[in-house]
């Protein structure tokens, strides 16, 4: 079938070619911090509700950039454009690390908190890092990476700085450092030492330089890093900030627990609220009674979050216990969403409240190669259209999604042939992902053509899973599918395994301890999104074509036989 080219009905706007910092941050008038009152309340601890205005996040930013830019032993290691990785669990420290690197022309690399030392060593060192930026009970973790690279002692002391407990930078408490941490560089340092007078500059062409390499497994094979630019990232806080400014309300307070590592939480929560003057408050993880709580204590107007998360709003006992009648507008995105699951959350959220109040629930799509969202469904549209489709009509037939926008990365790092793969010569980034079009021109995700498992929003790479189990001794051979569970809104990641020597696996149960081992042995070697918590099934074969390639559907066909919904 011949392409279909459409294109956004909304104004075209202006590109700029600024770096990040100045987009967030530059005087609109004078006195203001870009376009809002410095003593605007940017940031808050939603545990201990410690808060950082505007004046006070540039301030420590512009701190941290010299401080990364001049301490002694750092200095060699953070020239403009070297690579500093992340590695914490959201925390009011993230803003200042980010805009602080930022300042300084650092590019950032985000891993996941509960990456193993294999995980983190890949990320490390296929991003080109120089340094690492731990939270405290990271550090461990970042020691055991450094040992798998081969690094001495004495490098992983001058490439590593220790975000630190102590909040004495943020009006505080001070914290003691634990013990395995004393004698490394700690955030608290850098701020000492003195700040910026101008951050780094990105205009015109160097609005092109890479400032991101977030995580994402591609259309197939092991994971790859995507380039964000400058350009992308400023392109999409201006194209969403119009979505954003639909959901205005007295309180414009953001909840943000969404991880920070992900493109998602970094755009969307770390930035983009940025530029509409309202607040986040800060959590460092999801536990529903906690997320209800921090709604009520802060008067929360606005959550991003993911399908798991409307699961817990439509059952959970605690959602009762809490006043969360703020809440009125919610973005779900990162994976499907079904229209049933929205449509209770809404209907159990406005029993209590007054008639004529607001409790919206819509959804963006994107992906970490296109900087977040390319499709977003307006709030005023989202009772009508979410989740609904039909193939009625002539435009109904489903196809794989071509993207060409400012916001599409500048491609995989160090990765030529990925990035020849996904985008072409005229610059349309292939999703993988198989949407249709309404008569209306709202697009739907009806399947994916590429080897990728979401689980919870986290992309988990087959492949990935495929090359760890091979080092099992036991596995022969194997395959990883996404398998889903309505019951918990998300898909779950599960492996057919080939045993090497059959014999030994002859009755049921020993089949079955020979599953749940490798499950288990799988929880050692992976970061917890990648769990087989799908289970692990014996086959005598992988089902491959002719070519070799594994034929991921009649897996899927197996596992609805096996009745897999975990
Ligand atoms: P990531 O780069 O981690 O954001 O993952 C991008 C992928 O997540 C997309 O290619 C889709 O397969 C999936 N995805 C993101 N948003 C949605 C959505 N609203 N509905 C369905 N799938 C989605």
């Amino acid at each position: 079938m011949a392409p279909r080219i459409y294109t956004s009905d909304l104004p075209s706007l202006p590109i700029v070619s600024t770096s990040i910092f100045a987009r967030i941050f530059a005087a609109r008038a004078p006195g203001d911090i870009g376009g809002f009152p410095g003593s605007q309340i940017a940031f808050v601890d939603g545990q201990n509700g410690i808060s950082l205005t505007r004046a006070e996040l540039l301030n420590l930013a512009l701190s941290f950039g010299y401080g990364i830019q001049h301490h002694p032993t750092l200095a060699p290691l953070t020239p403009r454009g070297a690579t500093a990785l992340i590695f914490s669990p959201n925390s009011l420290a993230w803003p200042v690390v980010i805009f602080g690197c930022l300042a300084a022309g650092l590019r950032c690399t985000t891993a996941n908190s509960s990456y193993t030392s294999r995980e983190l060593a890949h990320q490390y060192s296929d991003s080109g890092a120089a340094l690492v930026i731990t939270a405290e009970a990271g550090i461990a973790m970042v020691r055991a990476m450094f040992r798998e690279l081969g690094l001495s002692r004495n490098e992983v002391d001058r490439r590593t700085i220790v975000i630190g407990r102590d909040l004495r930078w943020a009006g505080g408490p001070t914290i003691a450092l634990r013990p395995e941490c004393r004698g490394l560089v700690t955030l608290f340092d850098l701020l000492l030492l003195g700040k910026l007078e101008k951050e780094e500059q990105f205009e015109g062409a160097s609005a092109h330089e890479t400032v991101f390499i977030c995580y994402s497994s591609g259309t197939t094979g092991k994971p790859k890093f995507p380039q964000t630019t400058h350009q992308n990232v400023t392109t999409i806080l201006d194209v969403l900030r119009s979505f954003f400014l639909e959901a205005q309300s007295e309180n414009n307070t953001v909840l943000g627990f969404m991880p920070f590592y992900h493109a998602y939480g970094l755009l969307m929560i770390l930035q983009l609220p940025l530029t509409i003057g309202w607040s986040v408050v800060i959590q460092s993880g999801f536990e529903p009674g906690q997320f209800c709580q921090t709604i009520e204590r802060f008067r929360i107007s606005f959550a991003f979050i993911v399908p798991p998360v409307l699961v817990v709003l439509a059952r959970h006992p605690d959602v009762d216990k809490y006043d969360l009648s703020s809440l009125q507008y919610m973005l779900c995105g990162a994976a499907p969403v079904g229209a049933n699951l929205v449509h209770d959350v809404r209907k159990r959220l406005l029993a209590k409240r007054p008639r004529g109040a607001i409790c919206l629930v819509t959804q963006g799509y994107g992906l970490t190669e296109t900087t977040t969202a390319t499709h977003f469904l307006h709030f005023s549209d989202a009772e009508r259209k979410m989740g609904e489709w039909t193939f009625d009509v002539e435009d109904g037939s489903p196809g794989e999604l071509w993207v060409r926008a400012k916001t599409v990365m500048k491609g995989y790092l160090n990765n030529p042939l990925a990035t020849a793969n996904s985008i072409t010569s005229d610059g349309w980034f292939k999703t993988g992902d198989i949407l249709v079009k309404d008569k209306d021109s709202f697009f739907y995700v009806v399947d994916r053509k590429k080897e990728l498992i979401k689980y919870k929003g986290f992309q988990v790479a087959p492949a990935e899973l495929e090359s760890v189990l091979l080092t099992h001794p036991d596995i022969a051979d194997v395959a990883v599918i996404g398998v889903e569970s309505r019951e918990r809104a998300t898909e779950l990641p599960r492996a057919y395994v080939v045993h090497a020597q059959p014999q030994k696996i002859k009755t049921s149960a020993q089949k079955k301890k020979f599953e749940q081992g490798v499950a288990k042995w799988m929880e050692l070697k992976v970061a917890k999104h990648k769990h087989l918590r799908g289970g692990v099934a014996v086959i005598d074969a992988v089902p491959k074509s002719a070519a070799g390639k594994i034929l991921r559907r009649e897996l899927r066909e197996l596992a609805k036989q096996d009745q897999v919904d975990a």
